[in-house]
């Protein structure tokens, strides 16, 4: 275990891989259970399951809690983290953890598209109310409102909210704050130390970093880490211990990808903002992204995904745009070593995005001046 007083890149290393879990080897191994078995009937009605402790595979072997305990140190202020078989199954059971019928939601307007589905679907079915606010203001908490959902930056459309700001405000109100923390990364934003209650983190993308396996993290504060975690065990969900071994695996490297992943969007974006073709270019490290000055102030790095307006064409041109480029697969999801472009059309309901014609590229970890001559044959394509 390595202690809260080390940097990042050595926690990276070093966490999860206790002695007990791995024995010789430098890795936890994968364990796979669904059955555990017990010596004697009073270890089998020892009660509760603990963390950490063999139980029944619902709750997990070594291998999840070395992904676990790693991905909890990276958040010093933390109680533990509950694993999960999808980003999105991390996002729902998170607000099931601290909402209940007669609750309101407050959730921004550039939310991750199926988190405001569940919102709108099954937290209304089960009577809580959600209301959408615009990311680049200040909420007003309601007299209902018992969550605070936090998305910095906003999908899509990239806004960088007043995290630390905005968790004041509620922690004043009794307001729990649960921030989506995908694009950043504890490496990027500390969200226990801005004062979020739960960080929520879509492991699919830069923790596991080959877009191949799904996992999603909730990491919390003593406070809510239990009940968040008894809820996840009651509803059953359970990673397979190969994806959890394989998030463990894409961890090691995890700081050395988000270094290379930033350098290289960091090239494109001002190349980009430098073209005839591009109006705005919504990347956090640039100014014309809203919230740079809270990106600036708050963040320690920025990640590979970022979105950029084509100026004055329509659809049918982004399309043909978009088609045009060879070392940019057209796919969802991202946080892997490739690069991927996608068209951008944000849905939202009580704020308008900054812009239309969106594109929206995720810089993978090809060479740059690769991609770049790859965007700029399809800019000379298109006139
Ligand atoms: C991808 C993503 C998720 C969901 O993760 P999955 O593992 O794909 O379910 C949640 N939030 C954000 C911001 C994402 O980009």
């Amino acid at each position: 275990m390595s202690g809260p007083d080390k940097r990042v890149e050595t926690k990276l290393a070093k966490g999860g891989r206790r002695k007990q879990w791995r024995g010789s080897l430098v890795n936890v191994p994968v364990e796979r259970a669904s059955t555990i078995l017990f010596d004697s009937i009073a270890e089998l009605d020892r009660g509760r399951p603990e963390l950490g402790t063999y139980r029944y595979g619902l709750q997990g072997t070594a291998t999840h809690w070395a992904l676990a305990e790693a991905l909890t140190e990276l958040e010093p202020g933390a109680a533990g983290t509950a694993l999960f078989s999808s980003g999105l199954a991390a996002v729902t059971t998170a607000l099931l953890a601290v909402l209940s019928p007669g609750d309101e939601l407050l959730a921004p307007d550039a939310v991750y598209g199926p988190t405001r589905r569940f919102c709108d679907t099954v937290l209304k079915r089960y009577g809580v109310a959600t209301r959408y606010y615009d990311p680049a203001a200040v909420p007003e908490p309601g007299e209902r409102t018992r969550a605070l959902f936090l998305e910095s930056p906003g999908s899509l459309t990239m806004e960088v909210q007043d995290v630390p700001g905005l968790c004041a405000l509620a922690r004043a109100r009794g307001i729990v704050t649960l921030l989506d923390n995908t694009w950043a990364t504890p490496l990027f934003f500390p969200a226990m130390a801005a004062g979020v209650d739960i960080s929520i983190l879509a492991a699919t993308k830069y923790v596991a970093g080959h877009a191949d396996v799904l996992i999603g993290a909730v990491t919390a504060t003593a406070e809510h880490f239990r009940p968040l975690q008894t809820l996840a065990w009651d509803l059953g969900h359970s990673l397979s211990p190969d994806d959890a071994w394989l998030g463990s695996r894409g961890l090691r490297t995890m700081a050395v990808r988000l270094r290379q992943h930033e350098t290289s969007a960091l090239k494109l974006a001002q190349w980009l903002k430098a073209r005839p073709e591009v109006g705005l270019v919504l990347h956090p490290a640039l100014p014309d992204c809203p919230g740079h000055e809270f990106w600036k102030r708050d963040f320690l790095g920025s990640s590979g995904l970022f979105t950029f307006e084509l100026k004055g064409a329509g659809p049918a041109a982004r399309t043909a745009f978009i088609e045009q480029l060879e070392l940019f697969g057209i796919g969802y999801s991202w946080g892997g070593y490739e690069s991927l472009v996608l068209p951008v059309d944000p849905v939202r309901t009580v704020s308008a995005p900054p812009a239309a014609n969106l594109v929206r590229l995720h810089v993978g970890l090809e060479d740059p001046d690769d991609l770049i001559d790859d965007l700029a044959q399809a800019f000379r394509k298109q006139q």
